[in-house]
């Protein structure tokens, strides 16, 4: 029997580079520009010690200031959800709370501070992050799409959450 693929939705404000770091994952490339209106699914398979290989959809979703939109594609999607910010924008940080509210509640989530090649225009701090996400239960991962740092790591870390929470589910 074919295993269902694991969804992933990847979330976050405008040019955090939703779009880098997932095309970054699926095809290890890095384009400069990325059509921000478009949003595109993608089917991969992840290799994991414990649940072998699992086939993997990623939806890299757009157009978020249409909240209507946001709220439908990231509800009826997701079973996991990449939340993304970009660490040279505090505004992109504190749009990620409001974001959770439209994302499924007992989904497994990681956060992502992409853009860590950019340090010197740093605008949030490692401690301010990881004090929201202990809060919350989430890992995070700081990205650079562009120079490829800690993106497969990140998304790999989610499919193995989202793949036990289904191993539970089940039985
Ligand atoms: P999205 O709107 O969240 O999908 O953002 P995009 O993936 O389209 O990226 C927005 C802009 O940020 C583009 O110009 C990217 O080239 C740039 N970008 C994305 N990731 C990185 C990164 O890791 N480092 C740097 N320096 N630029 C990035
Ligand atoms: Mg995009």
């Amino acid at each position: 029997m074919a295993v269902e693929p694991i969804k992933i939705a990847v979330i976050g404000d405008g040019g955090v580079g939703k779009s880098a770091c997932t095309i970054r994952f699926v095809k290890n490339q890095f384009h400069e520009q990325y059509d921000p209106t478009i949003e595109q699914t993608y089917s991969t398979t992840v290799e994991t010690e414990e649940f072998g290989s699992l086939p993997v959809e990623i939806i890299d979703t757009a157009g978020q200031d249409d909240y209507e939109n946001f709220r439908s594609v990231s509800i009826s999607y997701g079973q996991a959800f990449l939340l993304v910010f970009a660490i040279t924008s505090h505004k992109t940080f504190e749009k990620m709370e409001s974001m959770l509210v439209e994302a499924k509640e007992d989904a497994p989530k990681i956060v992502i501070g992409n853009k860590s090649d950019l340090s010197a225009d740093r605008k949030v701090s490692v401690a301010e992050v990881e004090a929201w996400c202990k809060e919350r239960g989430f890992k995070y991962f700081e990205t650079s799409a562009k120079n490829n740092i800690n993106v497969r790591e990140a998304f790999v870390d989610l499919v193995q959450q989202a793949a036990k929470k289904r191993q539970h589910t089940r039985t």
